[in-house]
């Protein structure tokens, strides 16, 4: 089935939500739904290239993929998270918001130099979570094989901000 639509079908709209105009896409009714939540991880596992080491998932939904995609591949999971949650010596980066800026963080020793990384997250739309995440990766000496998302949201660009900084972006479905 194309940009597989029988899961596009449990992914519920939520309109106005954080604030006016925004059409939230919500993957709790996906998760909710028993086939769908084993079909998602399956398919996002797919998606995965060969000679992955680490999946990185990002706070707080990438937690729910990541663990799930990274236990399938074998491999173990480490957790990107906002600054100051962790408890081990972080490395951190700022990356800029619609209004502000944010800063994510990750422990120092997770990523062994050279391991090849899947970054995972619920959602793709302008790409400054996923890239924040690729320069900590990095930072820790690790190379950004690819990353993968449930959900792209491509008119916000996110695909092509990954591309242009070397990191391959999958997905499962697109909405506009
Ligand atoms: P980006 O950094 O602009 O690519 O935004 C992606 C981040 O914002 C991800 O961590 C998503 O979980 C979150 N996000 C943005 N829009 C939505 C949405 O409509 N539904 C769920 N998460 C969203």
């Amino acid at each position: 089935m194309s940009d597989n639509q029988d899961l596009r079908a449990l992914v519920r709209t939520i309109p106005d939500f954080p604030k006016p105009g925004i059409q939230f896409r919500d993957i709790t009714t996906l998760l909710l739904d028993p086939w769908g939540l084993a079909q998602t991880v399956e398919r996002l596992t797919a998606l995965a290239p060969e000679g992955i080491d680490l999946v990185a998932g990002i706070e707080a939904r990438g937690f729910i993929f990541g663990a799930a995609v990274a236990a399938r591949l074998g491999v173990g999971l480490v957790l990107i998270r906002k600054d100051g949650k962790l408890p081990g010596a972080t490395v951190a980066v700022d990356y800029a918001l619609e209004y502000g800026s944010d800063r994510i963080a990750m422990h120092e020793d997770a990523v062994i130099p050279g391991q090849r990384v899947l970054l995972v997250d619920d959602l793709l739309a302008t790409g400054g979570t996923a890239l924040a995440a690729a320069r900590l990766i990095r930072l820790a000496g690790g190379e950004v094989a690819a990353a993968a998302f449930v959900i792209d949201l491509p008119d916000l660009g996110g695909g092509e901000a990954l591309a242009a900084d070397g990191v391959p972006a999958r997905s499962l479905m697109a909405f506009d």
